[in-house]
């Protein structure tokens, strides 16, 4: 067992670090507002092979791995939310295709969204659902050598930008959901507004219309009605960089307290003086060091991850752990802030805005322990 960085891992952690403070952070707030993420920090990060980290280069990655994405993207969630939902969702999308995908599709779809040229989806909610796949409503039908889909996909990340979609459809032959590739912008494709959500500002929510939207029949995932194992491993590495994300936003509520409680005086001296402000960083210290070393240990299990039943247990028990975790440290931190810690102009309320998104994304806190109970119960 061995809990030291590599040379390349803390190289990656600090150079996202850098970039986190030297060119998000002035515009985190901007990003907040404008609920969209600029132009020029997409092509930074991209200028990073932050969006292809922990993918092989032969597809456009970095060939960096799952640890160091965890910590690439726990030092940008300490920033700001958006560029990370970004980045996590089109690797989510990408690891899917990269466990599922043929060498064609692979080196078809993976690196121009490895580079950041394009940004990769994954789309499986919809009106009627977001947490059971035998509720999907999208269909499929064959014609010839290609697959007609029609339906609604509902709060799908990244689904404006240009690039490959993963897409659930139950499809007329198996009538069980399928996963098949359709690229972004398509004829037939058509979006909603966006939503208007209470954080993770920037990572734009869309509804995706499909309709008689045609998909070559390779470009089909894991076969016919086998879109289960893509959603449910699509979904667990979706679950690494949203734990990353959160330990992120927690390590932000913790730093924000700590600079607080040293500033903020009473009589004279820093509110770090009451005993009452020093459990509060105390606490808020735990909850960082427990968050970190599981979200990194779920890190080194994405990189060989063989078993999918088993990585989706770790998957769901962290994003839980890391995600809840990061709500109760935004309000621990707020706490520390007293009133300042609810007003917009205060890092903490943005902080807080961006945790309570976690336990939701990804699949219900619910549905993460089923999947838990599930496998330890059931093996
Ligand atoms: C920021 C953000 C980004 C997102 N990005 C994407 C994306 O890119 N692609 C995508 O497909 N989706 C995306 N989603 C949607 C998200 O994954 C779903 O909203 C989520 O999985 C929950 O689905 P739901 O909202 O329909 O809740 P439901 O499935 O309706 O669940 C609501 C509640 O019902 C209970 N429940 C439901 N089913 C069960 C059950 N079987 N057992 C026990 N309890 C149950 C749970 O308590 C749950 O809390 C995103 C959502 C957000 C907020």
């Amino acid at each position: 067992m061995n809990f030291t960085l590599s040379p390349e891992e803390l190289l990656i952690q600090k150079m996202a670090r850098e970039y986190a403070e030297k060119y998000i952070e002035p515009v985190a707030e901007k990003i907040d507002t404008e609920n969209r993420v600029p132009e020029d920090i997409i092509t930074g990060l991209a200028e990073l092979e932050l969006f292809g980290l922990p993918f092989k280069e032969e597809y456009g990655g970095a060939g960096a791995g799952y640890p160091s994405y965890v910590l690439a993207l726990e030092q940008l969630g300490r920033v700001s939310s958006g560029p990370v939902m970004l980045i996590s969702v089109n690797c989510l999308a990408l690891g899917a295709i990269d466990k599922f995908g043929t060498e064609d599709i692979k080196h078809k779809y993976m690196p121009k969204a490895c580079k950041g040229m394009e940004l990769a989806s994954f789309a499986f909610t919809e009106p009627g659902t977001g947490s059971d796949p035998k509720q999907i409503t999208t269909t499929a039908v064959k014609e010839g050598e290609h697959y007609i889909l029609n339906g609604t996909k509902r709060f799908i990340s990244n689904a404006g930008y240009p690039g490959p979609m993963v897409v659930f459809a139950i499809d007329s032959e198996s009538n069980k959901p399928t996963a098949f590739i359709v690229d972004k912008l398509c004829p037939g494709y058509s979006l909603s507004e966006p939503w208007h959500k209470l954080g993770y500002h920037g990572g734009t929510l869309l509804d995706v219309y499909l309709k008689d939207v045609a998909v070559p029949a390779e470009n089909i995932l894991n076969g016919i009605g086998g879109g289960f194992p893509v959603l449910t491993f699509g979904i667990a590495f979706g679950k690494v960089g949203v734990s990353a994300l959160h330990l992120g936003l927690t390590l932000a509520a913790y730093e924000e307290a700590v600079q607080y409680a040293k500033e903020k005086t009473h009589r004279g001296q820093p509110i770090a003086k009451f005993q009452a402000t020093q459990l509060r960083i105390a606490d808020l210290a735990i909850k960082y060091e427990t968050a970190r070393w599981l979200a990194y240990r779920l890190g080194c299990l994405a990189n060989d991850a063989k078993n999918p039943a088993l990585f989706a247990k770790e998957a769901a028990l962290t994003k839980t752990f890391v995600c809840d975790n990061s709500v109760d440290a935004a309000r621990v931190a707020i706490d520390v802030h007293g009133s300042y810690g609810l007003m917009n102009d205060y890092r903490v309320s943005r902080i807080y805005k961006d945790a309570i998104m976690g336990p939701q994304v990804e699949g219900v806190a619910d549905m993460q322990k089923m999947i838990v109970a599930g496998v330890v119960l059931n093996g």
